[in-house]
């Protein structure tokens, strides 16, 4: 049982009702335990984030920066105990849960930087009208509430964690409680650095602990990243107080092949989409629009890739994919499996469970699926691949935007002039051109239509957290 609440700077026992078992995905087996926090505590830690608010705004920006890169280091500090720990309770391959935190780790050192560049943001506005001055100053929105999920726990977390003390705003974190022990780091760091009680909170617990966060009257604004039905249900709670909500939601995101690129580097761009984090990712690109021109010589390659591809324990075994993260979305992929089947879909590769202990499945690609399907249209949240063919760039264009969601996509073509051109006509918040995924915190993340609303990221990533003010002063 650990201690696991972070609450006006101390660490407390949770004193909720739920305990929260925390699993080794590979074994399905629990290895750690806690109890949740109670309503009464979140309300604490309301509390102690509003206390801490007019004195962490009244600090300097530079002051905040030196906060955020002791942050950055002391991840560092951390490296392989934090490297361990995703392996163990996500999952992740070691090389994946590297990424994660070097990412989280950049997140911490550029919003120091952006901190820094604050002052010469609140500056005069030039005004055409004589007789006036204006100024702008750029304000913490305030007290804000983090909601986040398991599937990318350091990186989710740092991407508003890092931004909302940039910019001078107090937060409770409220961490999945599928991966609630990973962001207990930002605590004990804060601990360390000797960051004021009440800046930083972190709540675990489940859907009624995230409720009570997120319906709290003391909330200034809450960012959510997760699934479509609790977003939607945290923006409702949002609209009775009529105040801001960031949501970072799922997708169903395509990538487009044409047949004028190499075979086999375009494979391995459809397989890192699709088998990072056992495609346990909001941006996997699940859907494959494959032209006519190179269907045939890739679809059989990807579908050896794919059966090739090393699956195991990331503990104990030098693997590409480890298990999925928690035994629901296990059931939930099993469940998709066997939709598949009733739909007759064409299984090229994988569709099954492992026939081994802990929550493993294959890689799997299904072809020529009809966009009836509900594995065409639906997020499945794991390595499922779903292939159609097309015969022009309109046609692709078209079959990649029709979905409800917007969030990335993917375009592989040796033409340039082209990619940039589809990139451009494709309704999402980022796109790669022949590229892995690879995200960069000076660029944005977020997505259009169902998947979201706001940025992440960038300096977007900070205008989150502030809230604009003009000083207008007549001079005569
Ligand atoms: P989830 O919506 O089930 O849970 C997310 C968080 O919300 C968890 O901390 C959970 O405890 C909390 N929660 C649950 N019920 C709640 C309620 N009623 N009120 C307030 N909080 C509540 O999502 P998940 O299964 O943890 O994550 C998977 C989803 O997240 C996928 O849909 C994925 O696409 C999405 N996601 C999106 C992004 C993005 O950047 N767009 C990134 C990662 C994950």
């Amino acid at each position: 049982m650990t201690t696991s609440h972070y609450i006006a700077g101390r660490w407390v026992e949770g004193q909720g009702s739920d305990c929260i078992r925390v699993n080794d995905p590979a074994l399905g087996q629990p290895f750690a335990e806690l109890m949740a926090a109670s309503i009464a505590q979140v309300d604490q830690a309301v509390t102690a984030a509003r206390a801490a608010l007019p004195a962490w705004k009244a600090t300097s920006a530079s002051e905040r920066a030196a906060y955020l890169r002791g942050f950055a280091e002391q991840l560092d500090q951390r490296r392989e105990a934090l490297i361990t720990l995703q392996m163990r309770n996500s999952g992740k391959p070691r090389h994946e849960a590297e990424i994660d935190l070097d990412d989280a780790i950049a997140t911490f050192s550029y919003y120091a930087e952006l901190a820094e560049q604050l002052p010469s943001k609140n500056r005069e506005v030039p005004l055409a009208a004589a007789g006036f001055s204006a100024r702008t100053r750029l304000e913490p929105v305030g007290v804000v509430g983090l909601i986040v999920p398991w599937n990318f726990p350091l990186v989710t977390s740092a991407w508003k964690l890092a931004p909302a003390l940039a910019a001078g705003c107090t937060v409770v974190l409220k961490p999945s409680e599928i991966t609630p022990l990973i962001e207990q780091a930002y605590g004990h760091i804060a601990d360390s650095l000797g960051l004021p009680a009440g800046v930083l909170n972190i709540v675990n617990g489940k859907a009624e602990t995230g409720a009570a966060l997120s319906n709290h009257n003391g909330l200034d604004k809450l960012s959510f990243t997760g699934s479509n039905s609790v977003g939607s249900q945290v923006m409702r709670s949002a609209s009775v107080q009529c105040r801001p909500v960031t949501l970072e939601l799922g997708g169903k995101s395509a990538i487009v092949v044409f047949d004028d690129c190499d075979v086999d580097q375009a494979v391995e761009w459809i397989v890192a989409g699709i088998t990072w984090n056992a495609g346990q990712m909001c941006s996997a690109t699940s859907r494959l629009l494959v032209q006519d021109g190179i269907a045939d010589a890739l679809l059989p390659r990807l579908q050896a890739a794919l059966e090739n591809l090393r699956v195991g324990n990331p503990l104990t075994e030098e693997v590409a994919m480890g298990p999925l993260t928690s035994q629901a979305q296990w059931l939930k992929v099993a469940g998709y499996f066997a939709t598949a089947r009733e739909e007759g879909l064409q299984c090229l590769v994988g569709g099954r469970a492992l026939d081994r202990d802990g929550w493993f499945v294959s890689p799997t690609l299904y072809a020529e699926v009809p966009k009836s399907s509900r594995l065409w249209s639906e997020e499945i949240f794991g390595p499922v691949l779903c292939a159609r063919r097309f015969a022009t760039e309109e046609q692709a264009i078209a079959e990649a935007n029709d979905s409800r969601f917007g969030l990335v996509a993917t375009v592989c073509s040796a033409d340039l002039a082209r990619a940039e051109r589809v990139a451009d006509a494709l309704e999402v918040g980022h796109v790669w051109i022949n590229s892995v995924q690879a995200v960069f915190v000076e660029t944005s993340w977020g997505g259009t239509k169902g998947s979201g609303i706001g940025r992440e990221l960038g300096p977007w990533g900070l205008s989150a957290y502030q809230s604009v003010k003009h000083v207008t002063r007549c001079l005569g």
